[in-house]
């Protein structure tokens, strides 16, 4: 008989994957002794059940009653009795945090009866009628499916009749009206009334969140952020404490250091007279947590000592839920806390120097998404405007964009390019499009813990909230600011989450002070200390080497300062580019010999210069130079261009250009449909006379001159994208001939490794026969990915990518994170064939798989030696690779799994 539903007591906080996150943490503190309401938790066995059926689990009913019944002993009251009632909320919870994503239901229990009995059992009518109208309203809305706006608008317009500027204005009487205007509401939408049996309430709201599991803002969230869609969440219910009983009594959200810089000591934000879902929702502005200092020691003092013990139980900053009811502490949630990549740098290397982590565990503790984002610029504050306003410092960075005040408008201009700023008094989940799709978050609400921050710093979104001096008109689609400055729709700003600011137009970027670090070596403060500390525990452990995707002398010394262990990937292509095209484009319409050799050797010396200033700037190190790739059209001149050039001719009677008629007839002759899979590779160098000679000439003699000049180059050649194992070994014949040459006349040995990329399916099915040929393999997973997909990669993401992650075909695009299941196989079987055939060969991977963090947690594993990346990723990869090595790849923890 499967078993659904667990008590606190019977919990902890391994059992996550069955309690979700919230329950099992719940029930950690509950073990710790923590003063945790009395509850239980109806698993994520039960939602997937119920998710696949559609039905009820069977036997889940009769376990939420026995454990009701004794959450009810234990209180020693009954829910919904009319007398004195016991209150449930009915929570979500999954195994990774989804704030805000999923629906929860408050008050269980109120009905028209016991809403009389809380009054009396209180002493406090209006927070009877208060919790009763929640009840309803959020019951309406998430259980009931009634327009959550209709709501809010009647309480709107209560307000303004009443003269309210806020709910706390509504007395009891005012909230009692509302209740029977909501329960009306619910009627009318649905036909139903809202149910008067507390069991009904309880079973209905458990139901409906698990049915939010598959709502449209957690299903977009699970996308965003790489969470399976398959994992359901547990309901979490639990006795309530109300924080709205008085002035005695409040609401806060702790965090044991501060989640944006990491700095030690209890931060946070508390509400006086509020319940959590006020405190979150931004709908009042909270106040310091040092406030409840002042206005209720003990609690304060008994609300820092649990958070100590929580951060040294859970060896990591902890973010909690509490409440003060008349006095009294309780404790409603706590996990591991969201934080800003500054902060999970810092917060890792305080407790590794405070001993709490070993310097392995402080490695596990940050990833390359964080280092990749505090490589992001920051903005010239000696050269911005005059503030247009301050506010909270929610999520840090810099981003600049045009103002928009909705989510869907956000949308709807980024989907053009445009880069937006979403301004709003106070987000709503219902804003998570918006948010993704703008580059900056700005509310006049709010604060760092209210829905907008807490999100926005999940993705990694620049986020400024509760900028008070703000007035946000969504209506006439402005901002006002404090000194009368109207900002319309459209214009743009830039947006500081680091410092809390908002200046007008677009500001000026400076570099980050970790990208310096990591340019120069300069150290500035904790921060540059904290990830040179991981940087260098990454570099000690891990296997992966990596290289740069680098193709000249500049990108190579950047590349060697952020620590490339060589290049991986020289594209000589984009040294035939400018001026050098005109060359390119008389070899291949040579017509004689004579021609084509005419102009090779023009541009001999100048890949020679090329190889010379990347091989000094890589000197002891491997440097791949890839032969030519592309497709030939790319050096080759418009064929719409010429043709619109001789008919403008012919239309003014005049004769065309010759040579113009010439290089038409040659480029339609070698026009292809899809050149991305046509004259490319090593296609070109068989086909193109001399061409590959020329290349390795220009290797060879730039490896001597090096050689002579007291370097030691380690050039290599690579051949791209062949198929067979004939392609190769001709390939390395025309190879090893001009070395030899090149060597026979200058007196200088030049031995430079030949290997190939691997970048078509035939050719990592015939790893085991290219790998006589060849030295090393490099993947190219972008040619991969396109070639095993049959994707064409310049044109099926702008497509219809984004209708195949809508619809869950992949999570991500295989052009982003490899395909482990397609493209992956074929990695390992080529990997594990080339050796067997070849020992000692080496492997590496070249595609812009190298340089993301899912990828490359999997070529570790599959056993590569090293991956290639472009410069600016490479330290990120770095930091990946010694991660990798630290974790079995099962076991690995996302940052969306942290929590
Ligand atoms: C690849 O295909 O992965 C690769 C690195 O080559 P390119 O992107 O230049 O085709
Ligand atoms: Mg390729």
């Amino acid at each position: 008989m499967v078993r659904y539903v667990y008590d606190f007591a019977e919990g902890g906080r391994g059992m996550a994957g069955l309690l979700g996150g919230k329950g099992a943490n719940l029930a950690e503190m509950t073990r710790m002794g923590l003063p945790v309401p009395p509850g239980f938790i109806v698993s994520t066995e039960a939602c997937r059940a119920f998710l696949a059926t559609g039905a009820e689990p069977e036997g889940m009913s009769r376990e939420i009653s026995a454990h009701l019944s004794a959450v009810e002993a234990a209180a020693g009251r009954r829910l919904g009795h009319p007398d004195d009632p016991l209150l449930v909320s009915v929570r979500s919870g999954a195994r990774p945090s989804m704030p805000g994503m999923m629906e929860t239901v408050l008050d269980i229990g109120l009905d028209d009866a016991s809403v009389l009995g809380l009054a009396e059992a209180s002493g406090n009518e209006r927070f009877a009628w208060d919790s009763y109208r929640r009840l309803v309203q959020m019951f309406g809305s998430t259980v009931m499916g009634v327009e959550a706006s209709l709501f809010e608008e009647a309480m709107a317009v209560l307000k303004e009749a009443r003269d309210a500027p806020d709910d706390m204005h509504l007395d009891a009487r005012d909230l009692a009206e509302l209740v029977e205007m909501f329960k009306k509401l619910i009627y009318d939408a649905t036909g139903h009334d809202f149910p008067q049996s507390p069991a009904e309430q309880l079973r209905r709201a458990v139901l409906a969140v698990f049915r939010s599991w598959n709502g449209e803002r957690a299903r977009l969230y699970r996308r965003r952020e790489h969470i399976p869609d398959d994992l359901g969440t547990a309901v979490t219910v639990q006795r309530m404490v109300f924080g709205n009983l008085g002035p005695d009594s409040g609401s806060g959200v702790a965090f044991t250091r501060d989640p944006v810089t990491g700095r030690p000591g209890l931060y946070g934000d508390y509400l006086p007279d509020a319940q959590g879902e006020d405190v979150v929702a931004g709908v009042r502005n909270t106040v310091a947590l040092t406030e409840l200092r002042r206005l209720d020691p003990h609690s304060y003092d008994q609300l820092r000592q649990y958070a100590q013990a929580l951060e040294s139980h859970y060896r990591d900053l902890c973010d909690i839920e509490f409440t003060v009811e008349r006095g009294r502490l309780w404790m409603l949630q706590t996990r591991v806390g969201k934080r800003t990549a500054e902060a999970s740098f810092t917060i890792a290397a305080e407790l590794a120097d405070e001993g709490v982590l070993t310097p392995d565990e402080a490695l596990t503790r940050v990833s390359g998404d964080e280092l990749a984002r505090l490589m992001f610029p920051r903005f010239d504050t000696s050269a911005t405007g005059p503030v247009l306003a301050r506010g909270v410092p929610a999520s840090p960075g810099a981003a600049v964009g045009a103002v928009v005040f909705d989510s869907a408008t956000a949308v709807r201009r980024a989907a053009t390019g445009e880069k937006v700023v979403l301004v709003r008094h106070e987000t709503t989940p219902d804003d998570l499009p918006g948010m993704v799709a703008a580059q900056a978050v700005l509310t006049s609400h709010g604060g760092r813990t209210s829905h907008a921050a807490v999100v926005a710093r999940g993705m990694g979104k620049v986020c400024v909230c509760g900028a008070g001096e703000l007035r946000v008109h969504a209506g006439t689609r402005s901002f006002t600011t404090l000194d009368g400055i109207v900002v319309e729709e459209g214009t743009v700003i830039s947006v500081d989450g680091t410092a809390g600011a908002v200046y007008p137009g677009a500001a000026p970027l400076v570099d980050s002070a970790v990208t310096r670090y990591l340019e120069t070596g300069e150290r500035s403060g904790d921060l540059t200390e904290a990830v040179a500390g991981a940087l260098q525990q990454a570099d000690a452990v891990r296997r992966l080497e990596v290289r740069a995707n680098a193709d000249t002398p500049e990108d190579a010394a950047r590349a060697r300062r952020f620590g490339a262990q060589g290049i991986g990937l020289c594209r000589t292509e984009h040294m035939f580019l400018g001026e050098r095209r005109k060359l390119v484009e008389e070899m291949i319409l040579a017509r004689t010999d004579h021609q084509r050799r005419r102009a090779l050797a023009a541009l001999l010396p100048l890949q020679r210069r090329d190889f010379i200033g990347i091989l000094a700037a890589m000197d002891g190190l491997p440097v791949t130079i890839r032969l030519l790739d592309p497709p030939l059209h790319e050096f080759l001149p418009d064929r719409t261009g010429l043709a619109v050039r001789i008919a403008t001719a012919e239309a003014r009677g005049g004769l065309p250009d010759p040579h113009d008629v010439e290089l038409l007839e040659a480029v339609s002759r070698m026009h292809e449909e899809n050149p991305m899979l046509g004259l490319r590779g090593v296609r070109l160098g068989l086909v193109v006379p001399g061409l590959v000679a020329m290349q390795v000439r220009a290797v060879a003699e730039a490896v001597v001159e090096r050689t002579r000049a007291g370097g030691t180059p380690l050039a290599e050649i690579m051949v791209p994208l062949i198929g067979c194992v004939e392609e190769l070994r001709l390939e390395r014949d025309e190879v090893e001939r001009v070395l030899a040459e090149v060597s026979a006349e200058t007196g200088v040995p030049v031995r430079c490794p030949v290997g190939t990329m691997i970048e078509l399916p035939r050719a990592a099915l015939t790893a085991g026969r290219i790998a006589e040929q060849a030295d090393f393999f490099s993947f190219g997973t972008n040619d991969l990915t396109q070639t095993t997909w049959g994707f064409s990669r310049d044109d099926v993401e702008a497509e219809f990518f984004s209708a195949y992650l809508d619809k869950g075909i992949f999570p991500a695009s295989p052009f982003e994170r490899l395909d482990r299941e397609g493209v992956g196989r074929l990695v390992e079987l080529a990997t594990a064939e080339g050796r067997a055939a070849h020992p000692g060969l080496k492997t590496g991977v070249c595609g812009e798989h190298g340089g993301d963090p899912d990828s490359l947690h999997f070529f570790h594993a599959t056993g590569l030696d090293y991956v290639s990346c472009s410069p600016f990723r490479v330290p990120v990869a770095r930091l990946e690779a010694g991660r990798a090595a630290l974790r079995p790849p099962a076991d690995r923890v996302t940052g969306a799994e942290r929590p």
